[in-house]
């Protein structure tokens, strides 16, 4: 899960990470009010959206005045700000954050993220900040300072040192600076957070690191336990069918093919995506509907699969263990009738109650292939979505 900046800032300072002076505004009147409560001489009007890049696309602006503050907070409420992370159809923008002005004397970048590879979190920084990491990995991976930490010990002072020298830093800003990262990296840990990034992290005209922007994603699997992150969650920043897949305690994670899977189990949903290519088709996403399969949720899976317009045929992959057989047969002819199917379904069931299960299938009347195996079901499918592809 994703959060704002202004959220992931006020986490952050609770940990004792240095940030700016600041408070969000949803209204332009509670914009200058904040800008007034925080006295100036310079304040920045920074539009709240799940992305970053928003300097370049007209989000981010330092302003001099109170005024100033009201006009660009008109000019930003409402906007569709396109960066380069929003794709060209952009974000819109609902919440502003203001926040004091920071004198700065370098901006340099700095991260900690989970490396699942290495089985360790990883800090990540860099001086040059402000830019996208991504580009600096590509150009100049050098200037890329990697310390991975093992959780089982946690961050030792040693390892901050090791980055803050990599940075180039010297007398106060060495111990402002290790302070800002053991308070990052017990911020992560706690928060059961995947990434905290900080770009720019700013070394100001006093000595002092602080954090001009802040972006922290999260472990879904862990909200159970984090209410405060849980509460920031913000439904008009996600994508509408991940946030309807999220709501039906679905995993859904879309791709590029034209072939919607549904699945049962993690495992049996990687099995299929591979079945698919593996017969010249592709995957346009990942779907596990999980154990508890019924009705309800058989329908909201159709419902995402088939929002989707590059979706020319569907496959069903389902194996009855728990749910049987002939439930998840009447769930499939429930949902197909209630979102009025209109591309080529193949199903495939294995399990308990199977015979039972394909002879509801075969006496609803609706246009449904039936699959006896794994392969038998992508060869199908494959073949009748290409015809329906070919067709449209
Ligand atoms: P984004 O990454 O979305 O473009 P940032 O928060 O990184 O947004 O802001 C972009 C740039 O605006 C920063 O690199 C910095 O130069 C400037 N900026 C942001 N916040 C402040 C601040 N509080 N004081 C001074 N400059 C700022
Ligand atoms: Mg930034």
């Amino acid at each position: 899960m994703n959060i704002h900046e202004y959220q992931a800032k006020s986490l952050l300072k609770r940990y004792g990470v240095a940030v700016p002076k600041g408070f969000p505004a949803m209204r332009v009147d509670e914009a200058i009010k904040v800008a007034e409560k925080l006295g100036g001489p310079i304040w920045v009007v920074k539009a709240q959206i799940h992305a970053g890049g928003r300097g370049k696309g007209g989000g981010v602006k330092v302003v001099k005045s109170v005024q100033e503050v009201g006009v660009e907070a008109k000019r930003m409420l409402d906007m569709t700000l396109v960066t380069h992370q929003t794709g060209p159809e952009g974000q819109v923008v609902r919440r502003l954050y203001v926040e004091e002005g920071v004198d700065i004397a370098k901006e340099l970048y700095l991260s900690v993220v989970l490396d699942r590879a290495l089985s360790c979190v990883t800090f990540m920084a860099s001086t040059e900040g402000g830019m996208d990491i991504e580009e600096v990995a590509e150009k100049h991976p050098e200037k890329i300072i990697r310390v991975s930490i093992d959780p089982a010990t946690g961050m030792q002072p040693f390892h901050a040192r090791k980055l803050v020298f990599g940075l180039g830093l010297k007398n106060d800003a060495v111990k402002s600076a290790v302070g800002f990262m053991m308070a990052m990296y017990k911020a992560f840990i706690e928060l059961d957070a995947s990434l905290v990034e900080i770009n720019p992290l700013v070394l100001t005209k006093q000595n002092q690191i602080i954090a001009l922007d802040a972006k922290m994603n999260f472990d879904d699997n862990a909200l159970f336990r984090q209410a405060d992150v849980a509460g920031m969650r913000d439904e008009e920043e996600e994508d509408e069918k991940e946030r309807e897949a999220k709501n039906h305690e679905l995993s859904y994670v879309a791709l590029d093919g034209n072939i919607g899977c549904m699945v049962n189990g993690a495992g049996l949903a990687m099995a299929t995506m591979d079945i698919i290519k593996l017969y010249g088709g592709q995957p346009a996403n990942f779907l596990d509907v999980g154990g508890g399969a019924d009705k309800e949720r058989v329908t909201a899976a159709f419902k995402i699969i088939l929002s989707d317009p590059q979706v020319k045929g569907v496959l069903v992959n389902i194996f009855g263990g728990i749910m049987k057989c002939d439930i998840i047969a009447e769930g499939i002819i429930a949902a197909a009738k209630e979102v009025k199917l209109s591309v080529p379904l193949v199903v495939r069931l294995e399990g308990t109650n199977v015979e039972k299960g394909k002879e509801i299938l075969a006496k609803s009347g609706l246009p449904i292939l039936s699959a006896d195996n794994l392969a038998d079901a992508a060869k199908k499918v494959v073949d009748a979505t290409f015809k329906a592809a070919a067709a449209a």
